[in-house]
């Protein structure tokens, strides 16, 4: 079972303390949301696997983190400054400000508004995505000289980097360099909790190659990160790859793969219930030419007469010079976050009858690993022992202690939020010196000897 809907998620988020509205108490800032103390455990632990998976356990990539403000000539060069925008259109009937890509066509072909339904809609008009923002304590809102971008995406500030990185590192092709940072960007119509915000945080790989050798490459890629999807819970029957078509394609894009998830298994059209989690494009050698200080278009002109590196690479196999065709993994925390909840959610009933939520996150995503859990909190020995026990547990894991109502309620948050293994501490335990280990996929219990605890948790972690 996964989640119906997202809003199943954003309530369960909100109650437990996952991500609740940004600036709530000024009434919000539409679509911006904040990580409670469990979303950033949970955010953290996506990119701390990430960053295991690519950085630690391959041989072929390393880490950085540049600035997410740059100089602006990177968007000039990039094309970001006159093609990073989306078209937009406004409803003539409801005022509605909407993205035109993503609307419904009638019979005719004329867009449909997806706020009232009506056609009557303006022409499209590019809509640039960047923030824009002024750098230095005198300039003027206007003053085109201070004019700069908050980064739409991580990846230019690698791509002015190729150099500096193979220089110091002394790598051979293929290679790639891994970035996990913030990025911006000004959507015309944000929405559905954390999937589409405008301020976000991807996860980018850009993956160094030789031309002829990209093909293969990017299939392996694609493969790759379809098996670390699935590794991080989420199940194979809601992940579904989509290859772009040539009109959908970026202006750099020889070929574009999406991994879909299906955020919006409610919809009753099987086509729309999926949405992109990341892509995976082949940018040929279009971003090392351009912001190289060498090429030069049919007139013989330089096509960047403001960069002072050339970066192309020099192959000392074959004795040639060229720039390196460039495969990019593209993920976002967020869309992840959201993916990895709406599959993990599930529900039980008890003998009761009463319905409980159980998120059958993978240990490794869990936000808390172990609760330790006092049967009796008016017993000060009981209390003290279990104290002990989740401080031994501290170093190795995420644990928590808590008391703050009866056993089954207890159980149930714990439930609700994710942790694999609930810890309680009773009577019977100040004789005997163990405790009762309750899993969270089964309810069954097993007694287990604190001086046995922390290898038997971590075994199971
Ligand atoms: P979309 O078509 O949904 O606007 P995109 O194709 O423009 O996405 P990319 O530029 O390929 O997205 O960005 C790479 C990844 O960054 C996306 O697959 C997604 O996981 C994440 N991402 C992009 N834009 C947003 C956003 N506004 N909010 C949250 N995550 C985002």
């Amino acid at each position: 079972m996964s989640a119906p809907n997202i809003e199943t998620i954003v309530s369960l988020s909100k109650r437990r303390g996952f991500v609740y509205p940004a600036s709530d108490i000024y009434g919000g800032l539409g679509s911006s949301w904040d990580y409670g103390p469990l979303g950033v455990e949970l955010a953290n632990n996506i990119k701390k696997s990430w960053w295991n998976w690519s950085v630690y356990e391959r041989d072929d990539i390393e880490g950085l983190d540049s600035s997410i403000i740059l100089n602006r000539n990177v968007w000039k060069y990039s094309g970001h400054e006159t093609t990073f925008s989306d078209p937009l259109v406004d409803c003539r009937d409801c005022k509605a400000r909407l993205r035109q890509d993503k609307l419904d066509q009638d019979a005719s072909g004329k867009f449909i508004c997806s706020n009232c339904g009506s056609t009557n809609l303006t022409e499209p008009r590019p809509f640039n995505l960047m923030f824009r923002t002024t750098i230095g304590a005198v300039s003027a809102d206007d003053d085109p000289s201070a004019l700069a971008y908050l980064r739409p995406e991580t990846a230019q500030g690698i791509f002015i980097n190729f150099k500096n990185v193979l220089d110091t590192s002394r790598r051979k092709l293929p290679f790639g360099i891994a970035q996990i940072g913030k990025a911006f960007r000004n959507e015309v119509t944000p929405g559905n909790f954390i999937f589409r915000t405008r301020e976000f945080e991807q996860m980018e790989i850009e993956y160094f190659v030789r031309p002829e050798e990209v093909q293969q490459l990017h299939q392996e890629w694609l493969d790759a990160y379809v098996a670390w999807i699935k590794a991080l819970g989420i199940s194979e029957e809601n992940l579904k790859l989509y290859e772009q078509s040539a009109q959908e394609l970026a202006h750099y894009s020889e070929r574009t793969v999406d991994i879909l998830y299906r955020y919006f298994p409610e919809r009753s059209d099987e086509e729309k219930q999926w949405d992109e989690l990341m892509g995976i494009a082949n940018r040929t050698d279009y971003d090392l030419r351009v912001h190289s200080k060498k090429p030069e278009d049919a007139e013989g002109k330089r096509i960047n007469p403001d960069s002072t590196e050339d970066l192309s690479y020099f192959d000392p196999q074959t004795n040639e010079r060229f720039y390196p065709y460039i495969i990019e993994p593209s993920i976002g925390v967020n869309r992840t976050l959201l993916a990895i909840m709406m599959d993990a959610y599930s529900e039980r009933t008890t003998d009761k009858g009463e319905t409980r939520v159980i998120l059958k996150l993978t240990p490794e995503m869990a936000p808390i690993k172990a609760a330790v859990l006092p049967l009796a909190k008016n017993k000060p020995e009981i209390v003290e022992m279990a104290k002990r026990v989740k401080k031994d547990l501290q170093p190795s894991m995420r644990a928590v202690y808590d008391d703050t109502g009866g056993i089954g309620k207890l159980y149930a948050r714990q439930d609700e939020i994710g942790t694999p293994f609930c810890v309680t501490v009773d009577h019977e335990s100040l004789e005997d010196n163990a405790v009762t280990v309750r899993h969270r996929d089964t309810w069954e219990q097993e007694r287990v000897s604190t001086d046995q605890l922390r290898t038997y948790l971590t075994d199971r972690l």
